[in-house]
């Protein structure tokens, strides 16, 4: 039975309809206070995390995207917040609910292979972190995040609902980032200089045999990565990635 560790398990509130696949990790805000039993997972200010559906079963949040999309629902009102705020002024998430996010993303990842990217859309082969406005019929001209994409499935009937606001929506990135500082954890110095070395060696295998412009453009790219990762004390398996897609025109 998937239930996250840690959380405060409320007994499932789902009407037993099995997920059909894992694609998405999908944030909401509440517009109230938690919980709220249609997600998964709701996340109150403090970042206590609520669980309210058993992750073999379906939540009811994101209407034709159920049968795969993880949800959770995050608290807006409440002191933390400066009471119930007039909607649309819109209230970040607090740091403790961007850390408890990371920690369900980190578990959602390890159980169900949710991917570490950023979801694009709602279509149904799209995959990652999204947010509900993905799935939203609506004018959203002079907001920053627009709603539903042609060939996007539609996750409410709620015409112009902002969920989860282009605050929150703008912290999806620090979620994200949170998620990968989790699961890749620092490495010691030794760990490190291993991969330099590594690294260095690989730039050079790869930039033999290759035509000038090529080759130019192969090591600038490679440099800026590695100087990424110099700067930053440590390698993301997303460095990696890059270097690797670098060195591999
Ligand atoms: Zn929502």
């Amino acid at each position: 039975m998937p239930v996250m560790p840690g959380v405060i398990w409320k007994g499932d509130q789902s009407s037993k309809r099995r997920m059909e696949r894992y694609d998405v990790f999908c944030i909401h805000t509440i517009v109230g206070y938690a919980p709220a039993h249609a997600a998964h997972f709701s996340v109150f200010a403090d970042g206590d995390i609520y669980q309210s559906r058993d992750t073999l079963y379906t939540s009811a949040a994101n209407l034709n995207g159920n049968h795969r999309i993880i949800a959770s629902e995050n608290e807006d009102h409440g002191a933390r917040f400066g009471g119930t705020p007039r909607l649309p002024a819109w209230v970040p998430l607090t740091p403790e609910q961007v850390a408890a996010n990371a920690e369900i993303y980190a578990w959602l990842h390890e159980t169900h292979d949710i991917p570490l990217q950023m979801n694009p859309d709602s279509r149904p082969s799209s995959r990652g972190l999204g947010y509900h406005r993905q799935g939203i019929d609506g004018n959203f001209a002079g907001y920053r995040f627009q709603g539903r994409v042609s060939g996007g499935e539609v996750w409410t009937e709620a015409y112009g609902k902002v969920c989860p606001t282009d605050a929150r929506i703008a912290q999806l990135p620090d979620i994200l980032t949170a998620t990968r500082n989790l699961l890749e954890p620092d490495m010691t110095p030794e760990q490190y200089k291993t991969l330099a070395d590594a690294q260095t060696a690989k730039i050079l295998e790869a930039v033999t045999n290759q035509g000038e412009k090529t080759r130019a453009r192969q090591i600038k790219t490679a440099s800026r990565i590695v100087a990424t990762i110099k700067r930053n004390g440590k390698a993301t398996q997303d460095d990696i990635a890059a270097l690797e897609e670098a060195l591999a025109e």
